[in-house]
């Protein structure tokens, strides 16, 4: 059965391009994460189809990545399918003032894209270390920008396999979500609405905006970016580190000295070390100051009630 199932996704995407028991901590930028039963790339929207077809036929479960940045997969991997969308769908062109790009396509590289092209308003997601199909799905954001203030539409798969396009509001874009997880649907191209701007403006802008994160960002160090959300009107990275837990660590997972809002993969760390050191920051963050911190960090695959 294993084995008719992966023939047969071979057969859809070659065998390069689909692993069986794939460690997912070389997918992800926590470096983190076990073995994922498959794991697969694929080149088109036919393959997709395919794929998710097959998975159906087969009772098996699937999960859409993208760069894997804003991921913690359990040390025991992952019961499915892992279709990456990073790697063989990544196309980007300019159409008029609107970028098309599949939804594999590195943030980093629309931003350097648009700004060859002369087009604002990208300037503000360079240095977001994901695609743009994980920036819309967590509707993506740093200095003001975010991506629900360009998205034009965006063309997605449903679960049956069809495809449409949605326009921004029906994306309904909130804080660090829209409506793709909720309807789990796949997105495939995203049209990204930008305006005409002076290519070395915007070039400062995005080495601006890169100098900053270097500046305040653990980035020497695996990690999945900001931990928790924003609680309405304060900053968690303050309130951990005012709840005296810069540098606490578990095991190999550490609160960063640089920024408190990320936990960083110090040393060798584990998904339990990461999910035992959440728990210690809720708790101590609480007891503080009453707030609950929300994980921004999306969980793949099983964990145990103390995790
Ligand atoms: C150093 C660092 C800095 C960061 N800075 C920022 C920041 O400034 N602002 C910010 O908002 N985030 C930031 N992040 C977090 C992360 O980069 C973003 O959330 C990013 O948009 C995730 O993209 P991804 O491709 O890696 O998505 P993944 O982590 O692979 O997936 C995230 C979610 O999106 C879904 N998804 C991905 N692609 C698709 C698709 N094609 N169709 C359907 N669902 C999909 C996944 O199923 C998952 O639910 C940072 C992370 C790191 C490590």
């Amino acid at each position: 059965m294993v084995n008719c199932f992966y023939n047969d996704l071979c057969h859809i995407t070659g065998s390069d391009n689909a692993l069986k028991d794939e460690e997912m901590k070389y997918h992800t930028t926590f470096c983190v994460g076990g073995k994922a039963d498959f794991y697969v790339k694929p080149h088109s929207i036919e393959e997709i189809q395919q794929i998710i077809k097959l998975c159906k036929e087969y009772g098996k479960e699937y999960f859409i990545i993208g760069k894997g940045s804003n991921l913690l997969v359990s040390d025991s991997g992952y019961r499915g399918v892992i279709i990456q969308m990073y790697h063989n769908f990544c196309d980007v062109h300019i159409k008029d003032n609107i970028l098309v790009s599949r939804a594999g396509a590195l943030m980093s590289k629309l931003a350097q894209s648009a700004c060859e092209g002369s087009l604002a308003g990208l300037e503000f997601s360079y240095g977001i270390p994901g695609t743009v199909g994980g920036a819309v799905t967590m509707n993506a954001g740093a200095y003001g920008g975010e991506m629900k203030h360009i998205v034009e539409y965006v063309t997605v798969m449903d679960p049956k396999g069809n495809v449409k396009n949605l326009n921004n509001e029906e994306l309904r874009f909130g804080y660090r979500k829209s409506i793709i997880k909720q309807s789990s649907f796949i997105i495939l191209e995203v049209g990204l609405k930008l305006t005409k701007g002076n290519r070395q403006e915007i070039r400062d802008k995005m080495e601006d905006y890169a100098a900053r994160r270097k500046e305040k960002q653990p980035l020497e160090f695996p990690s999945a970016g900001s931990a928790f959300k924003r609680p309405e009107g304060m900053y968690a990275g303050k309130l951990i580190m005012d709840a005296g837990l810069k540098g606490y660590a578990v095991g190999g997972a550490r609160v960063s000295d640089k920024h408190c809002g990320f936990i960083i993969n110090y040393d060798n760390a584990t998904a339990a070390h990461v999910m035992l050191l959440v728990k210690d920051i809720q708790a101590k963050v609480k007891e503080k100051f009453g707030v609950n911190l929300e994980m921004e960090i999306q969980k793949l695959g099983e964990f145990s009630e103390t995790e």
